[in-house]
């Protein structure tokens, strides 16, 4: 096995998952059961999303495997380092990018990339080479000897990702990376994220609470919902079993009764819905147009209807009778 000379941690186990989480589970002491037995696996390459509302568990399940945050329960590893007993292995692999912001603001970007390198033991020639390449993917080139407090909210931002990227790791953890960041810096740093997908096999996990985000970024993406994962697939096959248009109509009176008669005439089926007065109706074999004329022809008088393609908290919504955006 290859053996890096300067602390002799091996560099991989070559054939491990990117990423192996078996029966994961964090009780805080108190009692909250923050993560009840997570499974799943990432293979090298894959960009991955932890999707769910705030309170799901995301941020403990990156804890430990980031080795902040001690399991209560099952396993976890990073190219086959197992996060309990080889904590030093797994960190070296790894990098994360934190909600709250961990670089110097007196110093300058180029200054703090470097600390990072050295932390991390890369040498001289190689970190300014590596300060250099990721500045440049980042769109920090013009900005890297300024001090980090003339930095806007996104350019830190970035500054923090390219912290984490000069020790070159294999899995990068991207914990809510936009969170708190304004419209247009969101979607520079999502295109920059994006970006970030094709650097040799490094494995990405992300959390977010951002529907979008998971959907444009994550090769697949894990549903969480209080602690437990509750749906894993590509956001395609998510997607797939809701069909190509959902109507969403809100009804005066009672909403069960209005689904139930939008199943009776083959306009709505099982997995309709409704939370409150408003009903989601997916169409599996219809049009929006002929579904809209199917509801008035039935009887029902919306107060308001509308129709969009589904998105990733239909689903959530479908599994959990609760919406992301609502519940965080
Ligand atoms: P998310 O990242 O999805 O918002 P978290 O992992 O932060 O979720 O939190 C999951 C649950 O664990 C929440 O109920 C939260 O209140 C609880 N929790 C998080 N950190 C602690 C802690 N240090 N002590 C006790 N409970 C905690």
């Amino acid at each position: 096995m290859k053996r890096d000379s300067a602390n002799v941690i091996p560099l991989a186990r070559p054939d491990a998952p990117a990423i192996r989480v078996t029966k994961l589970s964090k009780t805080y002491p108190g009692g909250v059961e923050a993560v009840k037995g997570i499974d799943f696996e990432v293979a090298p390459g894959e960009m991955f999303g932890l999707l769910g509302p705030n309170g799901a568990g995301k941020s403990t399940t990156v804890g430990m495997l980031t080795t902040t945050i001690a399991p209560s329960g099952g396993s976890a590893e990073l190219a086959g380092f197992d996060v309990v007993a080889e904590p030093l292995a797994a960190r070296r692999i790894s990098s994360v990018v934190f909600q709250e912001a961990v670089v110097d603001r007196e110093l300058s970007g180029r200054r703090n990339l470097d600390l990072h390198a050295r932390l991390w033991g890369v040498d001289v020639k190689t970190a300014a080479t590596r300060i250099a390449e990721t500045a440049n993917t980042l769109g920090l080139a013009e900005l890297i000897d300024r001090p980090v407090s003339s930095y806007s909210g996104g350019q830190r931002r970035r500054l923090e990702i390219a912290r984490a990227l000069v020790s070159e790791p294999r899995v990068l953890f991207l914990d809510e990376p936009t969170v708190g960041l304004d419209p247009r810096i969101r979607r520079e740093l999502l295109d920059v994220i994006a970006g970030l997908r094709a650097r040799n096999q490094m494995t990405t996990l992300l959390t977010t609470h951002y529907l979008e985000e998971a959907e444009q970024l994550c090769d697949r993406v894990a549903i969480i919902h209080q602690g437990e994962i509750v749906a894993l697939d590509t956001p395609r096959a998510l997607l797939a079993g809701l069909g190509g248009e959902i109507v969403e109509l809100r009804v005066e009176g009672d909403a069960g009764a209005a689904l139930a008669l939008l199943r009776a005439r083959g306009i709505a089926s099982e997995d309709a819905l409704n939370v409150g007065s408003t009903l989601t109706v997916p169409l599996h074999n219809h049009g929006a147009a002929e579904a809209i004329s199917a509801i008035s022809a039935a009887g029902l008088k919306p107060l308001q209807i509308s129709s969009r393609t589904p998105s990733l908290d239909d689903v959530y919504l479908r599994l959990t009778g609760d919406r992301i955006a609502v519940a965080a």
